[in-house]
C-alpha cells in the first residue's frame, strides 16, 4: 500500500515499524472546597517544580551533547514560568475552586488552542509545545515516570499519531530510521529536531496508525512524500538503490554549507536566513548566512492573548539582532483577516487575502504599527537592522507608512531615545501591482524583497491555502518568471538591491533561473542553504542568463519544471 505524506525531514528509510502511542492522562474535574484551597495550591507548586527540574536535567544534558536542542527546552522552561499561565492556573485553583490537574489541563487547553486555531503553520505548531509542557505537568502529577524513545533495541521506522519534542529530543538516533507521523508539518518541533538528525521523516499522512502496526515493513521515501507500506522485493530493492543515490548527494551537499556563495565565474552573491523566531537565529545554518533576510515578527501577536508592549518586542528584536550579529531585515506585522488573532479581534472578511492584511492592517491600528515601529527604531542601536513592509499594493501605501514612520522617529529624537542615525526602508514585492511599477517604486524605497509565496497566490489567483488549488499553485508558472525579471529589472536599473525570500528563494532549481534574472541576493530557510550555495557554485552567470531566457519562452509550469531538472540534474538530488 502506497500513502502519501509530507516530506519535512528529507532522506529514505527503510525498516520495521514500531508504533508509538504516547500516553493518555484522566483528569478529573471534581472541584475542591474553599478550606482546600491552600494544599491544592502548594500541591499545584509541587508539581511544577518537579517538572522545572525534569527539564533542568534535561536542558544539562543537551547542552553538554547538543546544545541547539537544548533551546527546545528552554522554551518549554519559559513557558512554565510564564506568568500569564501561571496567573490563570492560580485563579482556577482559588476562585474557580478546580482541582490542580483540571486547573493545569484547561488553562494550558485554552492557550494551546489559541496557537492552534492560527492560520499559520509555524504558529499553529507552537501549539505542540504547550501541549508538551502540559503534559509533562499531568504526568508528573499521576506520579509516571517519563516514557522514552532511547532505549530501542533494533533499527526503527516509529509511527505515532504525533510526537512532541519531549518524545524526539532523546531518542536514541542511531536505532531510528525514518520517523512518520500522521500530524505535524515543516515546521513542528518534531520536524526540525529529524532534520538535525538527518533522520527522514514523513508528516501528516492521514489514517497512519490504523494503516500500520508493530514489525511492519516500510520504505518511508521522504524525498518523493510517500509511504510504501510492506513493499515488494523489486520495490525494496528500487528503494534501496535510490537510498544510496541520495545519501551521496546528502553527504556532498553537506559540504557547501561552509562555502561561500560565489558562482563558477567568479560572482558573489548573498545568501540569507528566514526566521519566525528568535531561536531560529541560533540553528546551525545561520553561521553561514550572510544576514537575516526576513524576520518574520508576527509570532509575537499571534502567541499571546494579548499584543505585545513595545518592551516585549524591544527586547526580542535586540536579543535577534544580537544574537545573529548580522544585518536583520525586520517585516513589519503581516497578519490579517484571515488569520484568527487573539489579541486583535478581527472582523471576519469573506476574502480575507483581499482584505485587511499586513500594511492595511498597519494603517487600520494605527497604534500597533506605531508601537512595533517604536520597538524596532529602538532596536535599531543595537545592530544593523531595517524595515521591510509587506502587503504593498500601491505608493499610497509607501507614503503613508514612510510618514508614519518618521513622525515614530521624530518623537523619538525629541525624547532623546537612542536609534541607528539611518534605518533602511524596503517593501515585500508580493502583489502584481508593485511589480509592474517597479520602476516607481524604486524611487520611493531602499531596497526590496521578492514574496513569491504571496506573489503566486495574487498573480495566480490562487488561495495558497487551499490544498484543493494546490494544482494551480504552480510557482514554477512561466509569467511569475516573467513577472519577476521585468521587476528586478526595473529596480536595479535603478539602483536599488533586490533579494528573492519567498520558497523560490530557497529553491535550487529556481535559483539559477533568478540569478539569471538578475537577483543576487537570497533568503530562505536553514534547509536550503548548503543545496543553494552547492548549485550557484556549479553556475556561470551567462548559464543563469540562458536558463532565465529559455524558462520565459516556455509554455506550462510542467514544462519549465522538467526542464530545469533536466538542465539542473547534476546539483539536485
Ligand atoms: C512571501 O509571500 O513570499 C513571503 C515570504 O511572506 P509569507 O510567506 O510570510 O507570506
Ligand atoms: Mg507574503
Amino acid at each position: 500500500m502506497r500513502c502519501k505524506g509530507n516530506p519535512v525531514s528529507e532522506g529514505l528509510g527503510i525498516g520495521e515499524v514500531y508504533s508509538y502511542r504516547t500516553m493518555e492522562f484522566t483528569v478529573s474535574s471534581s472541584p475542591i472546597s474553599r478550606e482546600q484551597v491552600g494544599q491544592n495550591l502548594a500541591e499545584y507548586y509541587r508539581i511544577k517544580e518537579k517538572a522545572a527540574a525534569e527539564l533542568k536535567a534535561i536542558i544539562d544534558q543537551l547542552q553538554r551533547e547538543q546544545p541547539d536542542k537544548a533551546l527546545i527546552f528552554m522554551a518549554h522552561q519559559e513557558i512554565l514560568d510564564d506568568e500569564a499561565i501561571d496567573e490563570k492556573i492560580r485563579h482556577e485553583i482559588t476562585e474557580n475552586l478546580s482541582n490542580p490537574t483540571w486547573a493545569i489541563y484547561t488553562v494550558y487547553e485554552e492557550f494551546g488552542q489559541l496557537l492552534k486555531n492560527m492560520k499559520k503553520q509555524v504558529f499553529r505548531e507552537r501549539a505542540q509545545d504547550i501541549l508538551d509542557v502540559r503534559n509533562r505537568l499531568l504526568r508528573v502529577a499521576n506520579g509516571i515516570i517519563a516514557p522514552n524513545l532511547n532505549s530501542l533495541d533494533k533499527p526503527v521506522v516509529i509511527a505515532a499519531h504525533d510526537l512532541l519534542p519531549s518524545d524526539t529530543a532523546t531518542l536514541d538516533r542511531s536505532k531510528v530510521v525514518a520517523i512518520i507521523t500522521e500530524t505535524g508539518g515543516e515546521t513542528s518541533h518534531s520536524a526540525i529536531i529529524a532534520r538535525s538528525y538527518g533522520i527522514p521523516a514523513l508528516l501528516g499522512i492521514p489514517g497512519l496508525m490504523n494503516k500500520v502496526k508493530d514489525g511492519d515493513r516500510v520504505v518511508v521515501d521522504a524525498l518523493d512524500g510517500e509511504l510504501i507500506i510492506d513493499p515488494t522485493e523489486e520495490e525494496l530493492a528500487e528503494y534501496a538503490a535510490k537510498r544510496e543515490r541520495y545519501l551521496k548527494w546528502a553527504t556532498d551537499t553537506e559540504a557547501y554549507l561552509g562555502k561561500k556563495a560565489v558562482t563558477k565565474d567568479g560572482v558573489s552573491l548573498e545568501v540569507g536566513l528566514n526566521i519566525g523566531t528568535v531561536e531560529e537565529s541560533r540553528v546551525k545554518q545561520a553561521a553561514y548566512a550572510d544576514f537575516i533576510g526576513l524576520f518574520r515578527t508576527e509570532f509575537l501577536y499571534l502567541s499571546s492573548p494579548e499584543l505585545p508592549t513595545e518592551e516585549e518586542q524591544y527586547e526580542t528584536y535586540k536579543q535577534v539582532l544580537e544574537t545573529f550579529q548580522r544585518p536583520v531585515v525586520l517585516r513589519t506585522l503581516d497578519i490579517g483577516g484571515d488569520k484568527n488573532v487573539p489579541c486583535l479581534a478581527l472582523p471576519k472578511e469573506d476574502n480575507p487575502f483581499l482584505g485587511v492584511r499586513g500594511l492595511r492592517l498597519c494603517f487600520d491600528r494605527p497604534e500597533i504599527f506605531q508601537t512595533q515601529l517604536r520597538a524596532a527604531l529602538r532596536a535599531s542601536a543595537h545592530g544593523d537592522l531595517s524595515l521591510m513592509l509587506p502587503m504593498v499594493t500601491n505608493l499610497d501605501d509607501i507614503y503613508q507608512a514612510k510618514e508614519l514612520i518618521n513622525t515614530v522617529r521624530q518623537e523619538m529624537e525629541e525624547a532623546g531615545i537612542p536609534m541607528a542615525p539611518k534605518i533602511k526602508v524596503g517593501i515585500m514585492v508580493e502583489v502584481p501591482s508593485v511589480a509592474l511599477i517597479a520602476d516607481l517604486v524604486a524611487k520611493e524605497v531602499d531596497f526590496v524583497s521578492i514574496g513569491t509565496n504571496d506573489l503566486c497566490q495574487y498573480t495566480l489567483a490562487v488561495d495558497r491555502q487551499n490544498q484543493r488549488m494546490a494544482d494551480y499553485y504552480q510557482s514554477y508558472h512561466p509569467a511569475l518568471f516573467r513577472l519577476i525579471g521585468y521587476a528586478t529589472k526595473h529596480f536595479l536599473a535603478a539602483g536599488k538591491p533586490v533579494s528573492v525570500c519567498g520558497e523560490l528563494g530557497g529553491d535550487p532549481l529556481a535559483v539559477p533561473v533568478l540569478i539569471g534574472l538578475g537577483v543576487r541576493r537570497f533568503s530562505m530557510n536553514p534547509s536550503s542553504i548548503a543545496k543553494v550555495k552547492r548549485v550557484i557554485t556549479h553556475l556561470t552567470i551567462d548559464h543563469a542568463q540562458e536558463l532565465a531566457d529559455q524558462v520565459q519562452t516556455l509554455a506550462t509550469a510542467g514544462q519549465v519544471k522538467r526542464f530545469l531538472e533536466r538542465e539542473l540534474k547534476d546539483y539536485i538530488c
